[in-house]
């Protein structure tokens, strides 16, 4: 069978089982086997539709620029198979098991984002199965209004089963530029002023209340004689402790780091949440230490464990959305209730038509704040602690990305969202009554139960996947 004619088979099989369940009213979610997400998710048989099948390119053409991709495709193999022909896609995600659908679906972005957007603007056209089995296609040409609804809808409009992504011709290396910054408002203002320049890539890191990092970079086939930096390798520093050595030692400074490694270069230690895994472990947190446990601090890895150990209502895990002209107020309320550093900021082209985006906001830049840190073990603290986070967040005209713990009511999100247009594109497209809304989809509406001898446990079972259980769904 051709790659086609496989997809084929696979996708009438999706459409056949949300077929029957759109006949029997059952509500379903998406399994793929692994999650990006920081919510705990179970998945019970008969109440999710599998797509982990959909993991192939099935074709890349060089001429024009485009390949049609499968969901399930994590951002790893996607950049090994287009880079072969040259190419890459306009936004790739700093974690590697992120997938392509889940990626549309969730939001992500990266440090391209604020001249492309987020990973589904770099998608012209998806193959999706609808609420009642139907197979469409949707486009800015046909079925529009789904194919901007359903960017960061997290799979509650339909399921996609193939994207046309537009691919970008790729280079070797990123020129990466440091230039320090003495405190917030000087990042903020950076950052802006880079984004109205010819760069590709822009992010910052905030490492305290007075200093931090813009780092904008370039996309060469030249390394230009600067020094090459790597990240992959087990004896390589993590790229946050890099980023500020490096700077602190060259607050101008340049240097050229090979596109796989800067495009992922945050995998290590998950940006630098890594760390505190460290501390709760009691295990000294050196370069030694790093290099013995490398196997444990990629994101892949790191997921599973927080997710088997059910631990993620002890680590504040927030990536929140502002328009640019109040993205300092809520820097300012971090550092004075939480005081939580580093910061990671991220400079993104606003939304025009994804309503559900985090980035759907009313400004000419938004910045988006990740805010990650150890917590308390407390966990009605830990819950009144994020519900303070998203009032704040709501009055600054803030929007968080959904793939976080969200403790909003009812009524709160639906005045952040717009709950008429939504419920009637779920209604046009067949969703209403077979995938669960966005709100029971994405609210945490229980306290966790963390276990560190059980979680290990699960892990050693199950290292790589998601497993099936009979408790309740997604
Ligand atoms: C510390 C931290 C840092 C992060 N940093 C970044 C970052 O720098 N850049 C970034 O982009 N993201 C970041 N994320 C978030 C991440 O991008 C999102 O969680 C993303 O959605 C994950 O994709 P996934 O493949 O794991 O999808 P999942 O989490 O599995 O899925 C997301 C949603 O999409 C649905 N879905 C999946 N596939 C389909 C499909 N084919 N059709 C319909 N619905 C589907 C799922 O049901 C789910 O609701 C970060 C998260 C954390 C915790």
């Amino acid at each position: 069978m051709t790659k086609q004619e496989t997809h084929t088979l696979d996708v009438s099989n999706v459409c056949r089982q949300v077929k029957e369940a759109y006949r029997q009213k059952n509500k379903l979610s998406v399994y793929h086997g692994t999650t990006n997400s920081t919510r705990s998710l179970r998945f019970k048989t008969g109440e999710f539709v599998d797509i982990s099948k959909l993991n192939r390119i099935l074709a890349i053409s060089e001429k024009e620029r485009y390949a049609l991709v499968e969901p399930n495709v994590p951002m790893d193999k996607l950049l090994r198979a287009t880079l072969k022909a040259g190419l890459m896609p306009a936004v790739v995600p700093e974690f590697p098991g992120i997938t392509l659908g889940g990626g549309i679906q969730g939001g992500a972005g990266e440090s391209s984002s604020f001249k492309y957007g987020g990973v589904h603007n770099g998608c012209e056209e998806y193959e999706m199965v609808l609420g009642n089995g139907e197979l469409v296609k949707a486009s800015a040409n046909e079925n529009a209004d789904l194919y901007w609804g359903t960017a960061c809808s997290y799979g509650t409009l339909g399921i996609i089963t193939l994207a046309k992504l537009h691919l970008l011709p790729a280079k070797r290396y990123v020129r990466l530029a440091y230039r320090t910054v003495r405190g917030a408002e000087e990042a903020v203002a950076l950052l802006a002023a880079s984004a109205r320049k010819d760069f590709d890539y822009i992010d910052g890191i905030l490492f305290s209340k007075n200093f931090g990092v813009v780092m904008t970079g370039k996309l060469t086939d030249d390394n230009q004689n600067l020094p090459i930096a790597t990240f992959h390798k087990a004896t390589d520093e993590w790229f946050y402790l890099h980023a500020e050595s490096f700077s602190q030692r060259h607050p101008n400074g340049e240097e050229c780091i090979p596109l796989v490694d800067y495009l992922f270069r945050y995998d290590r230690g998950a940006f630098w949440a890594g760390k505190y895994a460290f501390r709760r472990a009691n295990v000294p947190f050196n370069r030694v230490t790093r290099f013995l446990l490398n196997p444990f601090f990629k994101t892949r890895t790191m997921y599973r464990l927080l997710h088997t150990t059910n631990a993620s209502q002890q680590y504040v895990s927030q990536d929140i959305c502002f328009p640019q002209k109040t993205t300092l107020q809520f820097i300012r309320f971090v550092d004075e209730t939480l005081n939580i550093y580093p910061l990671w900021l991220l400079p993104i082209k606003p939304a025009l038509h994804e309503k559900l985006a985090p980035s759907w906001l009313q400004d000419n830049l938004a910045i988006n704040v990740g805010v990650w840190s150890e917590s308390t073990r407390d966990a009605d603290k830990f819950i009144s602690l994020n519900r303070t986070m998203e009032a704040v967040a709501k009055n600054l005209g803030g929007r968080k990305t959904l793939y976080a713990h969200a403790y909003y009511t009812r009524e709160e999100f639906w005045k952040i969202y717009d709950l008429g247009w939504y419920e009637a594109l779920r209604k046009k497209y067949y969703a209403t009554d077979v995938f669960p809304d966005i709100y029971e989809k994405t609210n945490v509406s229980r306290k966790y139960t963390p276990s560190l001898r059980k979680g290990l446990w699960d892990f050693i079972k199950s290292p790589f996947k998601i497993p099936i259980d009979a408790s309740k769904p997604e």
